[in-house]
């Protein structure tokens, strides 16, 4: 077998003698000194891996050229400045993606890396700033009640459930002088609160997902105990398996002649929904709606159910929501019926909401009473939109009206623009979709 010497073959890939041994050494070759020679079919070899090397350390040099080194906490407008990039664009970007911010603030590590990314930048976090960063912008999340919604085949008892769970909330003698206002309602036994979403369960559910919001945490299924598991009683079940959301059944009317509750479980049972008491996991309470039996049983469940989930918000900070309800009030103007799901929302807040934004002139609560501000999984109806936000819509608070407003119209605009390209799409109703 034909021999070179090694720096021969050096010279000839034009890279110093003691590189070649390195590789050399590297491909298992014995070497000794530069004089030293090699079987030549290894020359082919050597040659990839010098390809191989070269190609590394032009990639490397070059993503060293495009990362940015951060020291210290980043603002927006530092950001802005960085990837000389219009403020406004940077706002909108953050927007999409969901992050709360604050121009006053350090953006969070996640914001800047993606908006570096987008910009063909790579970010190198210099010792603990990103730890910094993250102390300096969040908070602890604090426990917060369960929001709950109630689903079920018609004629099932949800809407004689949702009247006899609120009624449960105040003492019989006051019992004439609520009138609940909006879709959505607080009730607190033992100093736990819960939350119930009383817009027609089933509709609010389906249109809301369909929007992508997610507000609820825990699904109770009422079930007549006389009439058994029945198609849209199916539908439920599978639409709060797709939202990953636990199931707490309320088998319902037990009071009735023909009530069977032993059959739904064996039917629920077929389904997948093994009840407890049968070695599952599913919390099944008989229940009579109508004459309000099992109730409290049943908001015990709801609350065990709430502590297994650990359940947690932050209270501080910008709030974010999702509207349930919308309506043109004649008084009011615009308002809707808001979940608050982080934050701490306040009259005088800024906010966007989808493509419409506002200002919180005034809060109320399901008794219809003002409120300053509501915390965490609190219902509250929302005065101060310019326009009427669509349930399922998520809002977000803002710092000024100006970054409200640029969100706002920079969404209407792209919806514009999507419309035009796809007008049969935007056509189809969710109705259609689940009639
Ligand atoms: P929804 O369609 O699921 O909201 O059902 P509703 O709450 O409107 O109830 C339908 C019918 O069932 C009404 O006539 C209720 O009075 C009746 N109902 C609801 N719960 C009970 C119950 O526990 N026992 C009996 N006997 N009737 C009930
Ligand atoms: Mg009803």
């Amino acid at each position: 077998m034909p021999k070179i010497r090694i720096y021969k073959i050096a010279e000839q890939f034009g890279i110093p003698t003691s590189e070649l041994i390195d590789i050399l050494k590297d491909l298992g070759a014995e070497v000794k000194n530069h004089m030293s020679s090699i079987d030549d079919d290894l020359v082919e070899l050597i040659k990839e891996e010098i390809d191989y090397r070269r190609k590394r350390a032009e990639e490397l040099q070059k993503k060293k050229e495009r990362t940015i080194t951060i020291d210290a906490p980043v603002t927006l407008r530092d950001a802005a400045k960085l990837f000389n990039q219009d403020l406004d664009d940077i706002i909108i970007r953050l927007a999409d993606w969901n992050i709360i911010f604050d121009t006053r603030n350090p953006l969070p590590p996640l914001a800047l890396e993606k908006l570096a990314r987008e910009q063909g930048w790579e970010i190198e976090w210099k010792e603990d700033v990103k730890k910094k960063i993250l102390e300096a912008i969040s908070f602890e999340p604090q426990p917060r009640p369960p929001v709950v919604t109630i689903l079920g085949h018609v004629d099932h008892g949800k809407t004689t459930l949702l009247d006899a769970i609120r009624k449960s909330r105040v003492a019989e003698s006051e019992l004439g002088g609520i009138t609940q206002k909006i879709g959505a309602y607080q009730i607190e036994i033992n100093g736990q609160k819960i939350t119930f979403i009383d817009t027609p369960g089933h509709e609010a559910f389906t249109s809301m997902r369909a929007r992508g919001a997610q507000v609820t945490d825990i699904a109770v299924l009422v079930v007549a105990a006389d009439d058994g598991v029945m198609p849209q009683t199916e539908e439920a079940i599978q639409h709060a398996r797709a939202a990953d959301v636990p199931i707490i059944v309320a088998i319902n009317k037990i009071d009735k002649p023909g009530a069977n509750p032993d059959r739904v479980k064996q039917q629920l049972a077929e389904r997948g929904l093994v009840p407890e008491e049968w070695g599952g996991e599913t919390i099944c309470v008989n229940i009579s709606a109508l004459q309000k039996k099992g109730i409290a049983e049943l908001l015990e469940m709801i609350l065990l159910q709430a502590e297994l989930l650990e359940l947690k918000a932050r209270k501080e900070g910008h709030a974010v929501g999702t509207t349930i309800e919308s309506r043109i009030d004649r008084g009011k103007g615009p308002v809707a019926t808001v979940i608050v799901q982080e934050g701490t929302l306040r009259v005088g807040d800024y906010f966007v909401a989808g493509t419409t934004w506002g200002k919180v002139r005034s809060l109320f609560n399901d008794l219809g009473k003002p409120m300053k501000e509501a915390e965490p999984s609190t219902p509250v109806e929302v005065v101060g939109f310019t326009d009427l936000p669509p349930a399922g819509t998520k809002l977000m608070v803002t710092e000024s009206e100006k970054i409200a407003r640029i969100i706002a119209e920079r969404r209407a605009e792209i919806a514009r623009e999507k419309n035009l390209k796809t007008p049969e799409r935007e056509l189809i109703s969710l109705e259609e979709l689940f009639a």
